[in-house]
């Protein structure tokens, strides 16, 4: 993967440079709950803004498909990023057209302008090119710095920057590269940690993994529907029986590619689905008929360390157990806990992302010890999948 950065961007003054940024915010009642999203995308836009370029933001928001939908608005982000960016930013109501253009052309240099909510076109999700040849009008050099919506060739992510010297943004770039690191050129042994609810969500990653990784975990939910393809009773568990020969399919897929699989050893079972529910910890010949398992247990846990403490580098996605409600949170927390352990005592390089993880990692308290967590979600699981990503192949040409 070779890309261009802001590092080959050189004479960017007064140049129009349109910003591909991802600003799809939790809001409530017209105002955001959360600035993850906001921040991420912030050094790129200082880093152009001090350059002097003209900055020019791109971005959807929610699914009005095509329509206008007046709460899709991206008129009252703009505010919020001012405020974190700690200078204005303008809105423009159209982000192609004359009401864009006329924005555009009353910019200074350095100043900063949020176009309206690309999905108010149908030509951003269609990726039709008359589309993004408006888009282009308004720019001299294209960014995309939205990582999480690079697995979508639309128009904002695809399709313009195929009609613009296009660049990656710093946000993305670190995306970029801490998934290059972790399974394009990685330091072995890697370790790949998957759990989760069902194997059904998760079938193409499994299959792209084993291929990839010198070990992979299966915890979570997800791992009860190996277990009964081996003959394992689950009891009333989480278990997707169905895909029984799915399972066998992966297991002697892994076998074949030199993947070790690693599927828990005893388990943590209860009665009910909620905080607290009396509990206990069992080995797999003795899952009792009438309860579910809702954590890998401590033979299991330890078993994980052992693999992490292994590893060079590790990918994780997925809780091991029924995170949310504790105590069976027990063996994330544990497993997440000592990976960032090993992350900051510099023996691993730990990439985790997609779905419930970020959320996890977060409870363990462990998010900010891991090399790169990756708050894509959809695009995250794609690219763990193998797949390859428009947004970013449109770059790489
Ligand atoms: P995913 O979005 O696929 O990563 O799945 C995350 C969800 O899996 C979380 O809500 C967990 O509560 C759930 N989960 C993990 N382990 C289990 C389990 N043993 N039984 C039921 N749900 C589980």
């Amino acid at each position: 993967m070779t890309f261009k950065t802001l590092d080959d961007l050189t004479d960017t003054a007064g140049k129009r440079v349109l910003v591909r940024v991802d600003l799809n915010v939790p809001m409530e009642n017209g105002r955001v709950t959360d600035t993850t999203r906001i921040d991420r995308v912030l050094p790129t836009i200082r880093e152009l803004s001090g350059k002097g370029a003209k900055v020019i933001l791109l971005a959807h928001f929610g699914r009005p498909k095509g329509e206008r939908v007046a709460d899709m608005s991206l008129a009252p982000v703009a505010p919020a990023v001012a405020d974190l960016l700690g200078k204005p930013v303008a809105f423009a109501d159209d982000c192609i057209g004359d009401v864009a253009s006329a924005a555009v052309s009353a910019m200074e240099n350095g100043s900063v302008l949020l176009l309206e909510n690309t999905r108010f076109h149908k030509g951003e999700e269609k990726n039709d090119p008359a589309f993004a040849e408006a888009l282009a009008a308004n720019g001299d050099i294209y960014v995309n710095d939205a990582f999480s919506a690079a697995h979508r060739a639309h128009g904002s992510t695809e399709g313009i920057a195929r009609l613009l010297p296009a660049y990656v943004g710093r946000t993305m770039q670190a995306e970029l590269e801490a998934l290059q690191s972790a399974l394009g050129k990685p330091k072995r042994p890697v370790l790949a940690v998957v759990g989760g609810a069902k194997v059904s969500s998760k079938i193409d990653l499994l299959e792209n993994l084993v291929s990839k990784v010198d070990m992979l975990v299966i915890g979570g939910g997800m791992a009860n529907t190996f277990l009964a393809a081996k003959g394992v009773d689950v009891g009333k568990s989480l278990c997707e029986h169905d895909l029984a020969d799915t399972a066998k399919r992966i297991m002697s897929a892994a076998e074949t590619a030199r993947c070790e699989i690693v599927l828990p050893v005893d388990a943590v079972v209860a009665r009910e689905f909620k905080a607290g529910a009396e509990n206990e910890t069992v080995p797999l010949d003795a899952i009792p008929a009438d309860t579910m398992i809702l954590d890998v247990g401590s033979a299991s846990i330890k078993t994980v360390r052992d693999k992490i403490e292994a590893a060079e580098t590790l990918v994780w996605n997925g809780p091991l157990g029924a995170f949310e409600i504790e105590p069976f949170d027990k063996a994330t927390v544990a497993a997440a806990q000592f990976a960032a352990q090993e992350t900051r005592n510099g023996k691993l390089n730990s990439v985790a992302g997609g779905g419930d993880t970020v959320a996890a990692l977060n409870h363990a308290g462990a998010a900010s010890d891991f090399s790169y967590v990756s708050t894509a979600g959809g695009a995250f699981l794609e690219w763990l999948e193998g797949k390859e990503l428009p947004g970013v192949k449109a770059l790489e040409d």
